[in-house]
């Protein structure tokens, strides 16, 4: 079995096919595994940190899963309870939507009534809206896949304040696009999921290190002691195809033959593979979808002060109306003791999620309107001493209007080849709980076809059931974000 690309998706893959007693090699085009999450060094800045804020959900079960079975849950933080806040720049007040005693849907319902940053006629119509998501079943909402995301709210009588300030920021954090563009079907998924699924689903996690001190170790030492093969700095340049069926692959190093082949690439260098003169009809055809899947870009802006800018018992915010300094994160806050060291001063991290229209803007201009926003909104705030931005064109695959139709089953290539990377019909939005879901879509469709026992029919949805638990509410195995 070769597995290529070892980034969240492959090494999940990986991992749980050895598991199971299979001889995998994984194959891995850059020098370190984790994939296009890693983190980088920035000029100007003493060590490397994570080229934009990072955060997960306790609903990324799959996710936490796999940080468990890496030894990896000293390296993040989960809230005790949901908490988002939410910032009115100009006027410098926060309004706390946090979890209650009333069951789910209605979990949030009270801190709602009392926040401020929303009217009464929005919060009136966001409740039916809510009700209508929580109505809508898995076939009904497939079939608004067409629709985006801001048409489904203006047909349910969505004001534009509540639009601005609550749905769009958190389809902008979670599916990397605007509600103008984005699928009404991923939007409303990720709102049962996330929001409506169960009074924890949407506490928020952080990395309490670098990703790739954090987990990227992690990952290599558990391949390794799984007997993975793992050859990193080789990039699989095409596919072996003999008769019609893929038997192995080419690397600038040489050929690794193989009796099946899992791809967990990202869409376009997957879109290659599976083209060329030899290829089928089928393998054709699914680089064609992938190729209109496309991907959003974002931005990450890391801002060092003197001192802490946010308040006390707040740890982020989301900046209602502000188009680019969505949201601001007390990323030193999240860091360990002792994982603070090389930073230049107390660091806010800001997260600028579709930023394609922001990918020209110089430095400067980004530093100006950062500037504007933390003066109007926390005009005591320590001067700022550091200020750098780094640009992330890749960042996810895009959850457009139409997207479904474009994601590729597991099988849908043929050739013996199976697909696994994010961007898999799965439902679930690009993220680090897709491209573990995937890698073990792609592993159980391998143990189905060979008829290993368990994997019938295993669901995504379910544990992958050779891994520790996900992270419970009270598993005190688990750290808490206060
Ligand atoms: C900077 C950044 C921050 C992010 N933050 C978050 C977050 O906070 N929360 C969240 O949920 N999601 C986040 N995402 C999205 C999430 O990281 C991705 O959805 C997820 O990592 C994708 O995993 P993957 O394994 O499918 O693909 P990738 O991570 O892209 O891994 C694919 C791997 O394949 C390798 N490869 C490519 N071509 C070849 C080849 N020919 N041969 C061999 N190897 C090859 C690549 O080098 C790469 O390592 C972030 C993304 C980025 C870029």
């Amino acid at each position: 079995m070769v597995v290529i690309g070892g980034g969240i998706a492959g090494c999940s893959s990986a991992l749980a096919l050895a598991g199971r007693g299979v001889n995998v090699t994984l194959l891995e085009a850059s020098n370190r595994l984790g994939g296009r999450y890693g983190s980088v060094k920035i000029p100007g800045l003493e060590r490397q940190i994570d080229r934009t804020q990072n955060v997960f959900f306790r609903n990324f079960e799959r996710f936490l899963q796999l940080l468990a079975t890496c030894e990896s849950r000293e390296s993040v933080k989960l809230q005790k309870s949901t908490m988002l806040a939410f910032l009115e720049v100009d006027r410098g007040r926060i309004s706390k939507i946090e979890a209650g005693s009333l069951p789910p849907p209605n979990h949030l319902s009270a801190s709602f009534l009392n926040a401020n940053f929303l009217g009464l006629g929005d919060k009136f119509s966001m409740q039916k809206a809510v009700q209508t998501i929580q109505a809508t079943n898995e076939q009904q909402r497939r079939e608004l896949d067409d629709l985006s995301f801001l048409q489904w709210l203006e047909d349910n009588s969505q004001s534009k304040r509540s639009i601005s300030r609550f749905w769009n920021p958190i389809s902008k954090l979670a599916l990397n696009l605007d509600c103008s563009e984005a699928s009404a079907s991923s939007a409303i998924f990720l709102f049962k999921k996330a929001l409506l699924g169960n009074a924890s689903a949407f506490d928020v996690g952080c990395f309490t290190n670098d990703f790739t001190n954090a987990v990227s170790s992690n990952l290599r030492r558990t391949l390794a002691d799984s007997d993975v093969e793992v050859h990193l700095s080789t990039p699989v340049t095409s596919l072996f195809r003999d008769s019609g069926v893929v038997t192995g692959v080419n690397t600038k190093n040489g050929f690794h033959a193989a009796t099946v082949v899992i791809i967990c690439t990202p869409i376009s260098d997957t879109a290659r593979l599976l083209t060329g003169s030899s290829a089928s009809m089928a393998s054709h055809e699914v680089a064609e979808r992938l190729a209109k899947l496309g991907n959003t870009s974002q931005i990450g802006i890391h801002a060092f002060h003197e001192g802490p800018v946010l308040p006390e018992g707040i740890p982020f915010v989301i900046c209602c109306d502000e188009p680019l300094i969505q949201m601001l994160f007390d990323r030193s806050g999240e860091l360990d003791d002792g994982k603070r060291s090389g930073l230049p001063g107390h660091w806010i991290c800001c997260p600028v999620s579709y930023a394609d229209k922001y990918q020209e803007w110089d430095d400067e201009l980004i530093k100006t309107e950062y500037q504007r926003v933390i003066e109007i909104a926390f005009p005591e705030s320590p001067p700022l001493i550091d200020f750098h931005v780094v640009r992330i064109n890749r960042f996810a695959t895009a959850m457009r209007t139409g997207s479904q139709r474009d994601r590729p089953n597991p099988l849908d290539a043929g050739e013996g080849v199976i697909l696994g990377g994010d961007w898999i019909n799965i439902d679930w939005p690009s993220s680090l709980e897709a491209s573990t879901r995937a890698g073990l879509v792609a592993a159980a469709t391998y143990l189905r076809e060979n008829r290993v026992r368990d994997f019938s029919d295993w669901k995504h949805d379910e544990k992958w059931p050779d891994w520790p638990n996900s992270a419970k509410k009270e598993d005190e195995d688990w750290r808490i974000w206060e």
